[in-house]
């Protein structure tokens, strides 16, 4: 689980607007429809391209809880990601704070995670939220083992709590994933360290060759790196890579 700033979007007011303009309109319906017989559900609007779309670029089409990457099918020419109300929309609390419709409370899914999380949804414990910097700041993830830990000086124990209810009770599927997670990190290792090994020869020594190996690996991993999972940790790994060991690759 990684840090997802919604709000870097570029068309983020247009997709926030849109919303409630779309609220202002099927909230009412929302509201009644528990009650009514026959029950007709209202427009999901978050099955909509305008919607998917979006939200599916900016989580690098990947879960936004598990990580993995949400493939597109070819046959149905639909990507199997899904947007997940972090607050349930059939919660008594969505519809009052008018999260059915909003931006703020989507996350790009696999359907696994979905439907782990469920209809979960409790203010005294909640769940870590990917889009919560906050909630982010607390975890790292254990290259070696594969899953992410809480830090060792949170001791809040309500965090702690929160931490044991999402990762290992409601989205225990991060952690099963642990094995696909750490082969995926094992090759940007590799990678990344090639490029170190090559770059301090060149330095000592200018000869041509470290500097073709050096692309070479380079272009590798940004292959890669268009293929895999887990995305937002690559793009994170790279980043603590650069800054500990003072280089500077690029994903792109
Ligand atoms: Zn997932």
């Amino acid at each position: 689980m990684h840090f997802v700033d919604k709000k870097t979007y570029p068309e983020y007011t247009e997709i926030v607007e849109l919303l409630a303009d779309f609220s202002k309109k099927e909230m009412p319906k929302w509201r009644t429809y528990k009650n009514k017989k026959p029950r007709r559900t209202p427009n999901g609007l978050w099955t909509d391209a305008k919607i998917r779309e979006p939200l599916r670029n900016l989580f690098l089409e990947c879960c936004g809880y598990c990580g993995e990457r949400l493939y597109k099918n070819e046959k149905e020419n639909k990507y199997r990601g899904q947007v997940e109300h972090f607050v349930p929309k059939s919660n008594q609390y969505a519809i009052d704070n008018d999260l059915v419709y909003n931006w703020d409370n989507y996350i790009w899914s696999c359907p696994s995670c979905n439907t782990d999380k469920g209809t979960y949804f409790d203010l005294d414990v909640m769940l870590f939220n990917p889009c919560d910097a906050t909630d982010c700041s607390y975890i790292f993830f254990n290259a070696d083992k594969g899953n992410y830990q809480l830090k060792k000086e949170i001791i809040d124990k309500k965090i702690i709590e929160r931490y044991k209810k999402t990762f290992d009770e409601k989205l225990s599927l991060i952690n099963e994933k642990m094995d696909n997670r750490k082969i995926t990190l094992n090759q940007v290792d590799v990678f990344l360290n090639s490029i170190k090994k090559f770059q301090n020869l060149y330095k000592k020594r200018k000869v041509e060759k470290f500097l073709t190996n050096i692309n070479k690996n380079k272009n590798k991993l940004i292959e890669y790196y268009k293929q895999a999972s887990y995305k937002l940790l690559i793009k994170e790994t790279v980043l603590e890579f650069n800054k500990k060991q003072k280089t500077n690759i690029s994903l792109i």
